[in-house]
């Protein structure tokens, strides 16, 4: 058969066309069509070249099949851009390393370590790329570890002098809170760390509440930018520290960098911690006149959240009621707002109007409801709520919500059965669910439960300094004084403090703390003598002070003192010494209001005719004329 025969039978191919955008017409090399794939990053012009170098029979050209894999990620068809990988017969470690950047920079972390680990049982060696790539999808649940062996990885390779590599490693550290790892890389990068890996640094040292490690490398930095802003703040507001956090975007401003809405959002949360309406408002209007906030359904739940913790409901209802796109974030802000101002009705309409909406419930709208029902003793509808969470739902019930259960049971006397779920729970309960649980068996006088509660909590070891007092009180109430000498002992061995309780009083814009039997105060002489002046005029309406509160080891003489300089005794002392007279007083305090200081306010609000808005760790109390909002129920 000769040359021309065979021809015949296996003609060449007609040569491939390629339309080009231009109309002319021209063969596709692989090189042309490689070019044409340059910097493209739309699937249809992509699947476009791909299938004319198919047919052309350039696809499985090296140049042109990377390309095309970087062409189908950028547009953003992962699934096109692992099958080319996974046709490849032998792909790169750069074409890997370019699908696990695809992956990893879409927040794809699985995915991309999955790739990384496809690409190393190959055999094929990581590069410095594609560890600075892979290095970021080392987040969350077993992010630590994996970035950890990497690290290992490139130690061996000796590629982690690279200052890529170094960044990506210090970030990963930083982002799984290890500051000791961190810092150690940061150390090596010393006098001349790239600002990447100090503002990594700052916001690792910022989010475990190394404060000021934070702030010397904040203060040592010569440009900041809103980044660190943010990150000092988010430290200051997450640590207890919001003072400092409000002082500091004050400062932002004055040096000229605009506070971005997550700047905004953070100075909302430290003046909801501070409960300062005056800043409040301030930062409010500076929501309305900056040019780079815009007051969307995020802003807005930081306003009400604000409004509502500084006592405002009014103004936090006006947001609400102002706020075009309303998502469930926003509505579960207002729904706690109303509870915690003791509205439970209205929390409750209001979650049967999201409901009307088609928004569905997330597990914040319970804690919002659970804790209405408990403010008003709403058994019923507390139960109706907290079954339907997971049987209409879907949503588990978390420690806040058992706690609310357990909190509404047992305020409402149903001690056995809030013991009962407590026992029932699938996670285990907290110090708070206990306390809680303590504090109904005195309160309803149930003695016998709430010793068999205090037996078990002493076998299990689960007795805790917050506890000691109610256990003390309880085995007191029974007679059994071998218990209340061990619990004794037990406090006495375990060195804890119980968190001290700490008021604050807004005067104008300053805000002033008071701990109790606290004497740091310039004009403390004036605020005990007022003190003393209200104690004997309380003593005069009947109060008796409710020393039962105290720890029993002292005399009736030495609780009473011990009570009457209680924190926000302190605070309204001086609030009514340094405001005119018929001005309302607001006072903030970090835990739950104690029985006796409730009374007095109580008394206090009618003697003086002041109004005073107390808010606790968990509601607020609006004390007018001898009674309190909450109708006595917290
Ligand atoms: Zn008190
Ligand atoms: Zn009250």
């Amino acid at each position: 058969m000769s040359a021309a025969a065979a021809g015949a039978v296996l003609p060449s191919p007609a040569p491939t066309r390629y339309s080009s955008a231009g109309g002319q017409h021209a063969t596709l090399t692989a090189d042309l069509a490689a070019a044409l794939l340059a910097g493209c990053a739309s699937a249809r012009r992509a699947s476009e070249l791909h299938a004319a170098a198919v047919r052309a029979g350039v696809d499985r050209d090296k140049a042109v099949d990377f390309r095309l894999q970087r062409a189908y990620a950028a547009s953003g068809r992962l699934d096109l851009a692992v099958a080319l990988l996974r046709r490849s017969p032998d792909p790169t470690a750069v074409f890997y390393t370019s699908t696990i950047h695809a992956h990893s920079s879409r927040g794809l972390h699985l995915a991309a370590l999955a790739l990384l680990s496809d690409m190393l049982s190959q055999g094929l060696l990581p590069t410095t790329h594609t560890l600075s790539t892979s290095l970021p999808a080392c987040n969350g649940r077993g992010g630590l570890a994996v970035g950890r062996a990497l690290h290992g990885y490139a130690v061996k390779l000796a590629l982690s002098g690279d200052s890529y590599v170094a960044t990506a490693l210090l970030g990963m550290y930083a982002r799984a809170g290890d500051s000791a790892a961190a810092r150690a890389l940061f150390d090596l990068m010393l006098p001349d760390p790239h600002v990447v890996s100090v503002t990594a640094m700052l916001t690792c040292y910022a989010k475990m509440g190394a404060l000021d490690d934070a702030r010397s490398l904040f203060d040592g930095l010569p440009k900041k930018d809103f980044i660190c802003w943010n990150a000092m703040i988010d430290g200051y507001t997450q640590h207890g520290r919001p003072n400092e956090a409000l002082r500091l975007f004050r400062r932002m401003l004055r040096s000229g960098v605009e506070p971005d809405e997550v700047s905004v959002v953070l100075a909302l949360s430290a003046v909801a911690q501070l409960g300062t309406t005056e800043s409040g408002k301030w930062l409010h209007s500076f929501v309305k006149n900056s040019p780079r906030v815009r007051l969307n359904a995020r802003v807005g739940t930081a306003l009400i959240d604000m409004y509502y913790k500084c006592g405002s409901l009014e103004d936090a209802i006006a947001v609400f009621d102002g706020l075009h796109d309303k998502d469930i974030v926003v509505w579960n802000a207002m729904i706690n707002g109303y509870a915690m101002h003791g509205h439970s009705r209205k929390a409750i309409e209001m979650f049967n109007q999201l409901r009307a909406q088609g928004l569905w419930p997330t597990d914040i709208t319970f804690i919002g409801v659970l804790n209405a029902c408990s403010h008003s003793g709403l058994v019923d509808e507390g139960c109706k709520f907290f079954k339907s969470m997971e049987q209409e739902y879907g949503i588990e019930p978390k420690i806040e919500h058992y706690g609310c259960m357990v909190d509404l049971l047992g305020r409402a006397g149903l001690i056995e059965e809030a013991f009962d779920l407590v026992r029932s729970m699938k996670i285990k309960p907290d110090a708070v669910m206990w306390v809680s649980l303590l504090a109904a068996c005195r309160l309803h006088k149930n003695m016998a439960l709430g010793q068999r509660i205090a037996d078990y909590l002493v076998a299990n070891g689960l007795a805790n300094s917050g506890m000691y007092i109610l256990l003390s009180n309880i085995y007191a109430a029974v007679g059994n004084w071998q218990e209340v000498g061990r619990v004794r002992s037990m406090m006495k061995a375990s060195g804890i403090q119980k968190e001290p309780g700490c008021s604050a009083i807004e005067i104008g814009r300053q805000v002033i703390e008071f701990v109790a039997g606290d004497t740091s105060h310039p004009r403390t002489d004036e605020i005990y003598a007022k003190l003393e002046e209200v104690n004997v005029l309380v003593k005069e309406q009947g109060h008796v002070p409710q020393t039962e509160l105290v720890l029993h080891d002292l005399d009736e003489a030495t609780k009473e003192k011990a009570l009457a300089v209680h924190s926000e005794k302190l605070a309204v002392a001086f609030g009514l010494i340094s405001t005119p007279p018929g001005a309302a007083i607001k006072i903030v305090k970090n835990l739950r209001a104690c029985a006796d200081c409730h009374a007095v306010l109580k008394l206090v609000s009618k003697i003086t005719g002041r109004k005073i808005v107390f808010r606790d760790r968990n509601r607020f109390h609006h004390f007018v004329d001898g009674a309190c909002s909450c109708g006595d129920y917290w």
